[in-house]
């Protein structure tokens, strides 16, 4: 990690390099697209299948609620060699689905966890999300913020589910990052399950929480040397840092100043989006937004090919495949 002070380093490398490959053996991949993270999902059905036209090669596709995880896994079973499942709740509808459909006395407000432990059983390689916490946003319907203590709880619940089940979890993070941090460090004083990648998705937070997360990251490694060697159970996690144009591009100084904190080998590059026919569109655009803001001279293939093999570490090389698991609705 280069200080903000300091000149940048070139290619800033962290203490456990995730591959060992530079740059220049990752544009051997020159071409390859992975978009770490978009809603397609919420697109118009007949346009699905415009995602095998796609030129980015590889989508993880976000769950956000227990409704639309029957069409996410559906559409990666429909389209394995191009979606990479995740099913989590989001922050927005930690309230909305507090309740289940037909509530019952005594029902927790946790109902679905048991759902969602059953989709990710069901597909080994989905990853948890989208989860996370959101300090600003509110109902459309009824102009509150969403409500802070169901977002904290239905967080809390998926994280650790992420933890036991040693899967990667993509996070939702706006203007809470101190409370994010903040469970992160409490968590960290007991436990030795982590989920084995973390990442901030659309980034919006500041250099200094980039630097305290990899701090902790170092930490928890130096902590539990044998964690870092054994199965991936017990593996300290390693955090991503993952940059949208619809968002990023909004805040280019602030992009500018994180990104210069984030090792290269831990970006990766998302769309966001929720209209298949988008995507390509927004990925080149991300890819142009880090080669102009990022500290060292980077050329777009370049960018393309370290955030495909940064993609191959999160997610894991293998094609996505969920099963036809008994009792899942859908
Ligand atoms: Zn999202």
């Amino acid at each position: 990690m280069s200080q903000s002070s300091s000149p940048p380093s070139p290619l800033p490398t962290h203490d456990r390099p995730d591959t060992g490959q530079s740059v220049e053996d990752a544009t051997a991949q020159i071409g390859a697209l992975y978009d770490a993270h978009c809603h397609i999902v919420d697109d118009a059905p007949e346009q699905y299948p415009l995602v095998d036209e796609l030129q980015t090669r590889r989508l993880c596709l976000m769950g956000t609620r227990p409704r639309d995880w029957p069409a996410v896994r559906r559409l990666a079973q429909q389209y394995p060699h191009k979606i990479q499942p995740a099913f989590g709740l989001h922050p927005w509808y930690a309230e909305q689905d507090a309740s289940p459909p037909a509530p019952r006395s005594g029902e927790s407000g946790l109902w679905w966890l048991p759902m969602l432990r059953a989709y990710l059983a069901d597909c080994p390689e989905a990853i948890v999300g989208e989860i996370g916490l959101d300090k600003v946003a509110r109902d459309k319907e009824t102009g509150e913020r969403y409500d802070q203590t169901r977002q904290q709880e239905a967080f809390a619940a998926q994280f650790e589910l992420a933890a036991e089940l040693a899967r990667p979890v993509s996070i939702h993070c706006v203007q809470h990052q101190g409370a994010l941090v903040d469970y992160l460090l409490e968590r960290a004083r007991h436990a030795t399950r982590w989920p084995t990648h973390i990442m901030l998705h659309s980034y919006t937070g500041s250099a200094d929480t980039v630097k305290r997360l990899l701090r902790l990251e170092t930490q928890l490694a130096r902590a539990s040397p044998q964690h870092a060697a054994e199965d991936r159970v017990c593996r300290v996690p390693r955090f991503y840092f993952s940059i949208s144009a619809v968002i990023n591009g909004r805040c280019r100084r602030k992009t500018q100043l994180w990104l210069r904190e984030v090792p290269m080998e831990r970006l990766l590059l998302e769309s966001d989006i929720h209209e298949v026919g988008q995507v390509d569109a927004l990925m080149e655009q991300v890819c142009q937004l880090v080669s102009e803001l990022a500290s060292t001279s980077l050329t777009i293939e370049q960018v393309k090919a370290r955030t495909w093999q940064n993609a191959q570490t999160f997610f894991g090389p293998s094609t996505a495949t969920c099963h036809r698991h008994k009792g899942l609705p859908g």
